[in-house]
């Protein structure tokens, strides 16, 4: 019997699993998303929406109620809450993966107490344990949010002594911990599924570059050795093993200065850099994680051809509405999310360029240069 899929948040995650979910009518009857925005993305792709904030407890239990099943789009939602809600409907992944992976130091406790390699850290409960990592691992150092922080807004980098106040100052009492600055070659991930029988399949490796902290260009695949990318993706299966949580996750990694690869953060969801995969796979990565909740035999992961993936981000110099971004080039695949106000820097949509005839990635770098000003937002 095809069920209802609820998911919390609605914006462009939640709606492009909310456009997978229309392609499967046999396993998803309806989607119902919780959001606070007015037509927010996911709506507009078709599903119902609940106006709420996304830790509405009460909103939350009347998700559940009407749902079979529940997923998110974003890691800041209440496990204590969903662990409620779970005896209303089956929740993927689950509160306890949930509730280890929105708190870093949980996190990064949880896999090196299984042997998968993450940076030097420790926790913070005063400034005097800041003192005393720094003495331990030496800087540069990151003091971190553990929770609640994305896109490097809850980092703040120690450089010496005298920054010691001023960053911890910054965080105004937040939960902390500081971590091993890691001088590292390039960012890369994985995108890793696990269905609830407990299969795993991963996609190849792709390389991240990120301006001002927020994703600007995946490259697919990464442009690093066979080994590099062999070693990359049997961490993330390892992950995916001991986590076992149902779902798609994105595992975000360094590659160091000697070729190992260090865990740096895991997302619980589907993750910006895999949008490339609905281009570049025969399986989206949406479609794969609306399978790995499902229960599905997950789909194949193969890398069909190189892809780059370019965010559309709103111009840092105005607010307000904008001019419709006009992108027909071959190869070229724009996706817009219908947010109808540009901020600094939020993600507007983003498009895939795709290799044909053996075309390369530096070939299609070289594309990008001259796509880059088209997608510059400019006030309407
Ligand atoms: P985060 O929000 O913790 O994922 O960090 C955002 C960005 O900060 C990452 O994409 C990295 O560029 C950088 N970063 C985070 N942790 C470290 C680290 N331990 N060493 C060096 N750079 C880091």
């Amino acid at each position: 019997m095809a069920k209802v899929l609820g998911i919390i948040g609605g914006g462009q995650l939640g709606m492009m699993i909310t456009e997978a979910a229309s392609k499967m009518p046999e396993h998803i009857s309806k989607i119902i998303v919780l959001d606070p925005t007015e037509n927010c993305p996911a709506s507009q792709a078709g599903a119902e929406q609940i106006r709420a904030d996304f830790k509405d407890k009460d909103a939350i239990i009347e998700l559940s109620e009407k749902s079979d099943i529940i997923t998110y789009e974003i890691e800041s939602g209440d496990s204590d809450v969903l662990k409620y809600a779970e005896r209303n409907a089956e929740i993927n992944p689950s509160p306890e993966t949930l509730k280890i992976i929105q708190d870093k130091l949980l996190q990064k406790s949880f896999l090196k107490d299984n042997d998968i390699p993450v940076a030097r850290f420790i926790e913070v409960r005063d400034i005097g344990c800041v003192r005393a990592g720094l003495k331990e691992f030496g800087y540069p150092a990151l003091l971190k949010a553990r929770r609640d922080a994305y896109d490097g807004r809850g980092n703040f980098k120690i450089g010496s002594e005298d920054d010691i106040q001023e960053a911890f100052d910054y965080f105004k009492g937040q939960s902390l911990l500081l971590e091993k600055f890691v001088e590292f070659k390039m960012e890369v991930s994985v995108i890793a599924s696990r269905n609830t029988k407990g299969q795993i399949r991963t996609y190849p490796l792709v390389e991240n570059i990120h301006e001002d902290n927020i994703l600007r260009m995946t490259i697919a695949p990464a442009r690093v050795t066979e080994e590099i990318a062999r070693n990359a993706e049997l961490i993330a299966s390892k992950t995916m093993t001991v986590l076992k949580g149902a779902g798609v996750f994105g595992i975000e990694m360094f590659v160091t200065q000697n070729d190992e690869i260090i865990i740096n953060e895991i997302a619980p969801r589907v993750h910006n850099s895999g949008h490339h995969t609905l281009q570049s796979s025969e399986t989206s990565q949406f479609e794969q994680h609306l399978k790995a909740i499902l229960g599905l035999e997950l789909g194949s992961t193969r890398l069909l051809h190189p892809t780059i993936m370019y965010n559309i981000l709103g111009s840092k110099s105005f607010e307000g509405k904008y001019r419709p971004i006009d992108l027909s080039e071959p190869n070229v695949y724009l996706k817009m999310y219908g947010k109808e106000v540009s901020k600094p820097l939020r993600k507007l949509g983003h498009f895939n360029l795709v290799a044909r005839d053996n075309e390369t990635v530096e070939q299609l770098l070289a594309k990008i240069e001259t796509l880059k000003e088209k997608m510059e937002t400019k006030p309407l």
